[in-house]
């Protein structure tokens, strides 16, 4: 299928010292102007490619044009532990978000729209350690965190420790718009959600009664089981639903993740997560945390983390990445690598592992990390999409700006 170019990019590069000239603004401004002109007369949709398949494109055919990058989380994600079927439902899984999300740009729609977009049908799945398929606290319960950032202004929001709301991603950018702060947390977050008009479901919407008795049962025989205190008694929940079944697929949970940039150069990024598994109730992680979870300024770049938390936020990862752009001049690549191959594993004992996405406003996208695997996935201006898994689908190729 050929592809239709529908918009470029805009053009805008990076001085030396990380700040946009004049020159630099109005050259942008032209190529916005002409994208913009360029998608108003195309009456063409872009085409919607499938996912690549197992035969990944080489590395040094890594795009420049991508629109939206996503990840499904990092961990012990391996070819040999990975049945054809959960590989084919994950890439299905990817595909779909990354679709969503490239519907919203494609239509003129706004980055963090995006973001939002392809976020959701990944908390609805239980294949992802977000929304519906978070993974279980101590004490047997599910607490979501989450963030959304916008790069042009550096607006930002996030929920923490809520277990009740079904699209935290919905939760944080509402509190990003509609109140003066930048994180709610656990009751106040909910309460705040129910008064936007969002409804609250029961904690058992996020798990099935079995998947439940099996963490239990793990744990029955552990005297340092707690149980959380209860505190839905404050919360107007909704009618409990008939439980899914988990089936098969999801034994590699991950929180997801995605960053966009739109046709006027703006980017977004937004991070989802039920946290690390067997977290003691009421931990905090780093997805919900700006500068740690989710991180987007339009001069550097967007990023979202996936990994163990406490090192992402003593590291403070995406935000380290854009700092080493605007003050040290470094590329995306070299900023995303360097942060999480070289400096997230010197923090403390050594044992910080994940991985991050970064997209900058030029469609340059980079994915490092250092677990075996980490599900993610772009898409290009022109429609075509890229799932991969495992490391050894790690971009190894020439260092951009090299
Ligand atoms: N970073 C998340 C957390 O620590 C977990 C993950 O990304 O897998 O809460």
């Amino acid at each position: 299928m050929t592809a239709t170019r529908f918009f470029r990019l805009p053009s805008v590069k990076r001085k030396r010292n990380g700040l946009l000239t004049a020159l630099g603004a109005t050259l942008a401004a032209f190529a916005l102007l002409a994208g913009t002109a360029r998608a108003q007369s195309s009456t063409e949709t872009a085409p919607m490619q499938r996912a690549t398949t197992t035969a990944e494109r080489s590395s040094s055919e890594m795009p420049s044009n991508v629109v939206m990058v996503v990840h499904g989380g990092a961990g012990s994600i391996e070819e040999v532990n990975m049945t054809e079927e959960e590989a084919e439902a994950y890439r299905a899984e990817l595909t779909e978000a990354l679709r969503a999300g490239y519907a919203v740009i494609r239509d003129g729609g706004s980055s963090l729209d995006a973001v939002e977009a392809a976020i959701k049908p990944m908390e609805e799945s239980r294949m992802f350690n977000s929304g519906r398929g978070g993974v279980f606290t101590n004490a047997g319960t599910v607490e979501h965190d989450a963030s959304i950032m916008e790069g042009a202004t550096r607006k930002a929001g996030a929920i923490a420790g809520t277990k009740h709301i079904a699209h935290p991603i919905e939760a944080a950018r509402l509190v990003m718009e509609e109140s003066p702060h930048v994180m709610l947390a656990r009751q106040g977050a909910e309460e705040f959600a129910l008064a936007q008009g969002m409804d609250l479901v029961p904690n058992d919407y996020f798990y099935t009664d079995e998947r439940r008795a099996r963490f239990l049962e793990g744990l029955s025989s552990d005297a340092s089981t707690e149980k959380a205190p209860d505190e839905d008694a404050g919360v107007r929940a909704r009618p409990e639903r008939a439980p899914e079944h988990l089936g098969t697929v999801g034994e590699h949970l991950g929180t997801v993740g995605a960053a966009a940039v739109d046709q006027s150069g703006t980017l977004a990024a937004g991070t989802s997560t039920g946290g690390t598994f067997n977290k003691r109730w009421g931990r905090i992680g780093d997805s919900p945390i700006t500068g740690a979870g989710s991180y987007a300024e339009n001069e550097t770049a967007a990023v979202s983390s996936t990994g163990w938390g406490e090192y992402f936020i003593r590291g403070v990862v995406p935000h380290d990445i854009a700092s080493m752009m605007r003050y040290g001049d470094a590329s995306l690549t070299e900023a995303a690598r360097t942060v999480i191959n070289e400096k997230l594993p010197q923090i403390g004992d050594g044992q910080g592992t994940g991985g991050v996405i970064a997209l900058d406003v030029e469609g340059n996208v980079a994915t490092p990390f250092t677990t075996p695997g980490m599900f993610r996935g772009w898409i290009t201006e022109e429609g075509e999409v890229a799932v991969r898994f495992y490391a050894k689908d790690q971009y190894d190729g020439p260092m951009d700006g090299e």
